[in-house]
């Protein structure tokens, strides 16, 4: 039985590959147009369309203006509601404030909300924030929003915290806030 379907196949092989002068040049001529239509593929992305990768860090892509990346609180118009806090699924806003002194001159947000707290901490932990932008959508002077910067790893935990009290946080707050 194994004998007969090998010589089957054997006979099929030699049929096949019974090579003509026209089966010749058929060939040679498939293989020249395929490869250049091969290599005409690879210019065309080669040299003719625009690329997908950029120069990163040299360039940088600019995200939408309504990207939910890095927040940033602009604390000065912060009045101290905690409603960004309470609106958190993840609990990761700390805030603490104190009542102003009666005696001390008033003070309002850039909108005219006045403000009857001293703030003496806004810490986010960008570590556990799942960027569901509900914090934002809630704050009523809106002094908390998403910033498009995407670039804030660290190598700790720790340092994923934010405290927009803290004078550093000046120092990228020109780069990023529009
Ligand atoms: S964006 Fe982050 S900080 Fe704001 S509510 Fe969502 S999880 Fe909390
Ligand atoms: S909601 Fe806005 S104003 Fe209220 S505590 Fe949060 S950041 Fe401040």
């Amino acid at each position: 039985m194994s004998s007969k379907i090998t010589a089957e196949l054997t006979s099929a092989y030699d049929v096949s590959e019974q090579l003509t002068i026209g089966k010749w040049f058929r060939n040679i001529w498939t293989t020249i147009t395929t490869v250049t239509k091969g290599m005409g593929i690879t210019f065309k992305y080669v040299y003719g369309v625009k690329p997908v990768t950029i120069e990163y860090p040299e360039v940088r892509e600019e995200l939408p203006a309504n990207s939910r990346s890095r927040l940033f609180n602009d604390a000065e118009n912060c009045i101290s509601c905690y409603q960004c806090a309470t609106a958190c699924p993840v609990d990761c806003i700390y805030i603490t404030a104190v009542r102003r002194d009666k005696e001390a001159p008033a003070l309002k947000t850039k909108d005219g909300t006045p403000i009857k707290l001293d703030l003496m901490q806004y810490t986010i932990d960008t570590a556990l924030c799942c960027y569901c932008g509900l914090c934002t959508t809630v704050c009523p002077t809106e002094c908390l929003t998403h910033t498009t910067d995407y670039e804030f790893a660290q190598y700790t935990l720790d340092e994923m915290k934010y405290d927009y009290l803290a004078p550093d946080i000046r120092s990228w707050r020109d780069r990023i806030v529009k």
